[in-house]
């Protein structure tokens, strides 16, 4: 039985056999009643082999997704498989909304909450933070809860698949609101060097786009709460406001975006740069991205920038990010308020491998530590210099699972699991 690659095609599956389960007594099931390993799988958007297993791979997108209000505390249950865009839909109908989105909202909360996947904004933490209950099913099959302030919570909820399968997932909602996003094109590279924290503070969610090699950054998109006291003018830190006509973003069509042009929607409708409905990103193309401190946001920007030239020919974008810091011990922005490096490369694997240990080495110096659903090359010892928690995390998934059911040869070669 073939079971298909990742979305982008950049890893085939190599599991000997895939359970949809559509239920969570399907889940149990799957794990009381297979031998040998077990790994969940999502919506199939990382980039590389973390969601593979020798085994059985269980994905639980075909269970409902039934989401469970609690206004009193403020947060909604969902099926783990449910992608956030039909969530979002969910919750907005009622008045209700998440601090943020990812670039799209194809992929599933499980998924993406166990890779520490985030959008952009100084204040908003990954979407993995706003994360208060994981209910799972354990390594004997049964079913297991971890709650916020539950010892080993924070270890569990970027878990990377290495503790059991998260069938209902709780998170932290607030009342819905409104946002624009306005493009900015022409900010000159010496004036988002000389005030980085400046220029990504500037909006509830910046994202400044960029090929490295020239004078100024492509776009910087604004994305501001209304009500919020950010409302964007017409020229910004010596950007210009992007011209109707101009929209759209390298070989993305603009109908696959957002609406922009500071015209006023509903959160979910804007903080994503994709839509819903369509194709997010290029498709083809192989995605790579680090996490170093905003403090050194600047000095790690120029190191790369050396890099420019040679990048620019393999690259479809750079996108620059942050994420508040957190305290969950395999998140990218764990204890550091974080500036979020990412490259979408052109679907050219041989270039891509010999850029990427480049950009690592230049990166390096400022304690950068991978994306855990892209493509990296950092060995075990180099990703435990940068990952404070990992011992404790690795400690936990060892008391959790101590036969590696939900061990794979990934996590191996990272030394999260022996
Ligand atoms: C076009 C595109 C845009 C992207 N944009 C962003 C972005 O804006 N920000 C960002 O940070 N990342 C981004 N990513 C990366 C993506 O968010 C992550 O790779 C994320 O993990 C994808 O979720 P998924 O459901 O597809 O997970 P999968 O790729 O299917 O699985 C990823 C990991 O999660 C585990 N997992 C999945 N489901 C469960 C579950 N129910 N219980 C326990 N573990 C589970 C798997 O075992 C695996 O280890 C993007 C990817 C693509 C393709």
């Amino acid at each position: 039985m073939s079971i298909g690659a990742t979305w982008a095609g950049t890893h085939t599956f190599t599991a000997a056999a895939l359970i949809e389960a559509t239920s969570i007594e399907d889940v149990a099931r799957a794990v009381r009643d297979t031998r040998g390993p077990v790994r969940a799988l999502g919506t199939r958007h990382s980039f590389n082999d973390l969601a593979d297993t020798a085994g059985t791979l269980v994905t639980v997108t075909g269970i409902p997704a039934d989401p469970v209000l609690d206004h009193d505390a403020r947060t909604v249950t969902v099926g783990a498989g449910t992608r956030y865009g039909d969530l979002a839909t969910w919750l907005e109908s009622r008045g209700w909304a998440l601090h943020n989105m990812g670039s799209l909202p194809h992929i599933s909360v499980g998924g993406a909450v166990a890779t520490g996947t985030h959008g952009s904004g100084v204040t908003n933490g990954c979407l993995s933070d706003a994360v208060a209950a994981l209910e799972y099913v354990d390594a004997s099959g049964a079913l297991a809860v971890s709650r916020r302030g539950d010892p080993g919570f924070e270890g569990l909820v970027v878990g990377l698949g290495a503790y059991g399968i998260a069938v209902r997932i709780t998170l932290d909602i607030q009342p819905t609101y409104l946002v624009r996003q306005d493009v900015y094109r022409g900010l000159p590279w010496d004036t988002l060097l000389a005030d980085l924290p400046a220029v990504m503070a500037s909006g509830y969610s910046v994202s400044a786009f960029t090929m490295w090699a020239e004078p100024t950054v492509q776009q910087v998109w604004r994305k501001t709460r209304i009500g919020a006291g950010e409302e964007p003018a017409e020229r910004w830190m010596g950007a210009r406001i992007e011209r109707p006509e101009e929209s759209g973003l390298v070989d993305v069509p603009p109908d696959n975006l957002t609406v922009k042009g500071g015209v006023e929607g509903a959160w979910l409708e804007r903080l994503p740069h994709f839509r819903l409905d369509s194709t997010p990103s290029n498709g083809d193309e192989i995605q790579t991205e680090y996490f170093v401190a905003l403090e050194d946001g600047a000095d790690a920007l120029r190191a790369v920038r050396e890099l420019g030239e040679a990048i620019a020919p393999h690259l479809l974008i750079t996108e620059l990010r942050t994420v508040a810091a957190d305290s969950l011990w395999l998140s990218g922005a764990y204890g550091r308020d974080t500036l979020a490096i990412h490259f979408t490369w052109r679907n050219d694997a041989a270039a891509v491998a010999s850029l990427t240990p480049r950009i690592e080495a230049a990166l390096a110096p400022f304690g950068a530590r991978p994306h855990w659903g892209k493509v990296h090359t950092m060995t075990a010892d180099a990703v435990a210099a940068v990952t404070p928690r990992l011992a404790d995390a690795k400690a936990q998934f060892e008391r959790l699972d101590p036969a590696g059911r939900f061990a794979n040869q990934h996590l191996r070669r990272l030394g999260i699991r022996d």
